[in-house]
């Protein structure tokens, strides 16, 4: 079959080329005889989800070289997060050169691609866990918090922020349990109703495309129910990884439909939170997908990472936001890559991220411009990615205050080893240099309390010996 292919034109000599052949899925020689009519089936997208270690080695073998598949099989000893990927994303990947492919890169690892951890990272870089009154529900800024209804999703993505607790057990990383019953969410439930300032609430996990028609309704019947409760925000990326549902799923979309509605009448606002990385995964059945939201009159945003090799250049940012808004998406947030474990290939410095942005805004509208954000290590919560108290390029450290949330404070990101100089590099594996280099920002940010700088310079010593 001939690649069919739409060039997309935006600002001063960009381009990209989009494929927009009709039954893509048949290039992907394990969907070549689906038909149009199973493809665009739900049921059948579940069925046919790519599922652990066994089910992945069977389908790359039929794709890609000996030499990939025994990369991918080492890479997954190593990762973070398990594989599980829906027959939709595997055919937008191009698996005549999976190596370069954006898709790929987000979903598969590759063992010879793997980059040394930073020193500071953790595995809940976010610090979710102590912001956590309850398991399962995250209350860090006054009048937000987010619900963790459960903890599976469609596709399971390499960079996953919650990896310490999303998916199934992998080599190196054994995931945080918690209940997930309708007993625990009545819990959660009552602690939102007797925190009177909660105004604005994410549902996530995991994805909610996870929740059955039946968990969706009683959520969001039982949260519309809190009279304080003004927003609710159900996050999934199933728009971008199984648009199908959208379309053939008619329970569950007409049942996130009724919830909004039900909303409007309250005059509340619920929203759908989803989540493209790369314009490849957008497809004529996306546009469908989105079309049939937008129709509904249900609000549909989209919230990147910035992933190198990805993403990390302006044509394809562009490209991705201009079709997002051509689907009415509405563009809201560009994420530094968190600070993760295992996929440090992933993530850009910070100046990447700063310097991207100031060559998106103009573009478009701004309201359909992202907001380029860094969701700050260790529960800061999101700072505009350029507002930074400091930055030094040559150490990596950038320095973040959050006066609403934790005042007294300062909250440090750390580029990836490899886009340091040698001698920095080797500094950071050191706990006396590597607490120098912390204690240099430091330094620079007057507001922060010294008793907490003190315990937090005390921690990286033993945080870079565990990691040595
Ligand atoms: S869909 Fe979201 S929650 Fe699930 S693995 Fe990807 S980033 Fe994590």
């Amino acid at each position: 079959m001939n690649v069919q292919e739409k060039t997309i034109e935006y600002g001063k000599n960009s381009q990209i080329h989009i494929s927009i052949n009709p039954n893509f899925w048949q290039l992907c020689k394990p969907f070549q005889q689906v038909s149009k009519d199973d493809f665009l089936s739900h049921r059948w997208q579940v069925k046919h989800t790519v599922y652990g270690f066994e089910a992945i080695n069977t389908f790359l073998r039929s794709v890609a070289s000996s030499d990939v598949v025994e990369q991918v099989l080492l890479g997954l000893r190593l990762a973070p997060m398990a594989v599980r990927l829906t027959p939709y994303i595997l055919s937008r990947i191009n698996w005549l050169n999976p190596i370069a492919d954006p898709i790929r890169r987000q979903f598969i690892p590759l063992a010879n691609e793997y980059e040394q951890d930073h020193p500071m990272l953790t595995l809940d870089s976010l610090g979710e866990q102590e912001d956590s009154p309850l398991p399962g529900l995250v209350h860090r800024y006054p009048n937000k918090a987010l619900f963790l209804a459960q903890s599976h999703c469609p596709v399971y993505c390499r960079f996953c922020t919650r990896s310490y607790l999303v998916g199934q057990d992998t080599h190196t990383n054994k995931k945080v349990q918690y209940e997930k019953t309708i007993k625990h969410w009545k819990e959660i439930f009552k602690y939102i109703d007797s925190n009177r300032e909660i105004e604005d609430l994410v549902v996530s996990g995991g994805d909610c495309y996870n929740l059955s028609p039946k968990m969706l309704e009683y959520i969001g019947n039982g949260l519309l129910e809190i009279p304080h409760l003004r927003r609710i925000r159900f996050a999934t990326k199933g728009l971008a990884v199984d648009p199908t549902k959208i379309l053939s799923d008619r329970e569950w979309t007409d049942t996130l439909t009724r919830i909004v509605d039900d909303a409007r009448k309250l005059n509340k606002h619920v929203a759908v939170h989803t989540h493209f990385n790369h314009p490849n995964e957008i497809s004529w059945i996306t546009q469908s997908a989105a079309k049939v939201l937008f129709e509904r009159g249900i609000t549909v945003r989209n919230q990147s990472v910035l992933i190198r090799d990805v993403n990390d250049n302006f044509d394809t940012m562009a490209t991705l936001i201009k079709m997002l808004g051509d689907m009415n998406i509405q563009p809201y947030y560009v994420y530094q890559h968190d600070m993760v474990r295992g996929v440090e290939n992933l993530r850009t410095d910070l100046s990447t991220n700063v310097n991207l942005e100031k060559r998106i805004r103009g573009i478009t509208a701004g309201f359909y411009t992202p907001t380029f954000v860094t969701d700050c290590p260790c529960g800061g919560g999101k700072r505009v990615s350029c507002s930074y108290e400091y930055y030094n390029r040559s150490s990596g450290v950038s320095v973040y205050i959050a006066p609403s949330i934790k005042s007294d404070r300062a909250f440090l990101y750390f580029d990836p080893l490899v886009s340091l100089a040698p001698d920095i590099r080797k500094a950071w594996l050191n706990p006396d240099e590597a607490q120098e280099l912390c204690n240099e920002a430091l330094s620079k940010v007057n507001c922060i309390s010294s008793e907490w700088k003190n315990s937090y310079l005390n921690s990286i010593a033993s945080l870079v010996q565990l990691r040595n």
